[in-house]
């Protein structure tokens, strides 16, 4: 049994939706199931419409109408007047009519997911259909009622005895019957609340499926070749590795390579499933493939660039050490403010983080530092990790920049630029 992941860049469009059915009918002899994230560049619109709504703000119709004409449009093209994907959809979007209707009352985080996950709902519902029109006989799953977390919103932690049941429960034998499609992204509570997993979620919901149904792979369909050394929208000569092991691959997630979300590999690793990173307009090409004992040298340096990066300094208002009691307390309010820390060091005096700018997880990291700590930082700055360094690439992206930070160790590189 296979898993199939689909980003949000492979189903940006109609093109792209029957794209997906083609790769698909090349599969129809396996067991399927297909995770499909929101399309296109849908989760930003719906991020903006959820800060629209907390906010009141005038555009928050214009945003919203924005959101279910794309979607219509799409659907226009694939699909026949009165055919019953429409009122699916319509009826989907009613979930975010009734929520924005009265005012703003819950916590942000909760409104977030009850809104953002939209966008799943509706892709999911689109492809299902799109399938059987196909003629590829589909199913469509609530995913919330498999992945279940708990009610962390916006980073739901998944509860795995429970998920594994409910996924062994009743999938093999859905998928003994036809392919089964559901959302990427998603968990429910059990209060029957949505939750999302974190941005770019999805790989994680198809390797979550994956592990508890103990599937031969998991293939993620991408926009490119396979995993890069380097981004190649910000470097001409990259190449593709033809195989990776986990341990690698978790390493360049974790350093920023945006290719698989960072959770999506540990599940796998443990129950051995290999993952396959392929390219969606030639699904003949191999790829990548990320297993147990890959055998790779690295003939080029891994090169992972993280833009508006903010490096912060904290100093203890008494001017004493920076104790290790100061460290877990800081290291909770991170945690408690939802940013993730991307590089730190320590000296005498000062503690130093470097982590994403987002606005408003900044702003509450701010508050809940303020109070205990002098607070220095700047931002706009740019990470570069440089993983199996070769022909003194480190030496080559840092010239003629400021370096605010450094730190290197046996394999991996880190320097924070201005
Ligand atoms: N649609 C979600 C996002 O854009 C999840 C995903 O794409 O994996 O973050
Ligand atoms: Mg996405």
């Amino acid at each position: 049994m296979l898993v199939f992941k689909f980003g949000g860049a492979s189903v940006k469009d109609a093109e792209g939706i029957i794209n997906l059915a083609n790769v698909v009918g090349k599969y129809k002899s396996e067991q399927l199931l297909i995770v499909v994230s929101a399309m296109g560049k849908t989760t930003n619109a719906l991020e903006k419409l959820t800060k629209a709504y907390a906010d009141q703000t005038d555009d928050m119709q214009a945003v919203y109408e924005g959101i279910k004409q794309y979607h219509y449009d799409i659907m226009a093209e694939l699909f026949e007047p009165g055919h019953p994907v429409f009122d699916d959809v319509a009826n989907t979007f009613v979930e975010i009519d009734w929520m924005i209707e009265d005012e703003p009352h819950d916590d942000y985080d909760f409104i977030y997911d009850q809104i953002v996950s939209v966008g799943e709902l509706v892709s999911t519902r689109i492809v299902n259909a799109y399938l059987n029109e196909a003629g590829l006989k589909s199913q469509w799953l609530d995913v919330r009622g498999y992945i279940h977390t708990d009610n962390t919103y916006r980073e739901g932690v998944v509860q795995w005895d429970k998920t594994r049941d409910s996924i062994k429960l009743s999938l093999p034998t859905q998928l003994e019957r036809s392919i089964v499609v559901t959302q990427g992204f998603l968990g429910g509570t059990s209060e029957n609340f949505t939750t999302t997993l974190g941005r770019e979620g999805s790989d994680y919901t198809a390797s979550i499926f994956a592990a508890c149904l103990g599937a031969d792979s998991v293939t993620t369909w991408k926009d490119v070749p396979g995993v890069l050394n380097a981004d190649p929208k910000l470097f001409e000569d990259t190449v593709k590795f033809d195989e990776l092991t986990y341990t690698e691959a978790i390493e360049m997630t974790y350093y920023g390579a945006t290719v698989i979300h960072p959770k999506t590999i540990k599940p796998l690793q443990n129950a051995k499933i290999p993952l396959l990173v392929k390219p969606f307009n030639h699904p003949e090409e191999p790829g990548t493939v990320i297993k147990d004992g890959a055998a790779h040298v690295f003939k080029k340096p891994v090169i992972i660039i993280k833009q508006d990066q903010v490096l912060l300094s904290l100093s203890t208002k008494d001017y004493s050490f920076i104790s290790e009691d100061h460290l877990s307390d800081i290291f909770s309010k991170f945690a408690k403010s939802h940013v993730k820390i991307n590089v730190m060091q320590t000296s005498a005096l000062s503690f130093s983080v470097c982590f994403d700018y987002k606005a408003e997880y900044f702003s509450r990291l701010l508050d809940n530092l303020k109070s205990d700590y002098n607070i220095k930082y700047n931002n706009d700055l740019t990470l570069i990790t440089v993983r199996h360094d070769r022909d003194g690439i480190v030496k080559n992206l840092t010239a003629g920049k400021t370096i605010l930070l450094e730190q290197l160790s046996r394999n991996t590189a880190q320097l924070v630029l201005k």
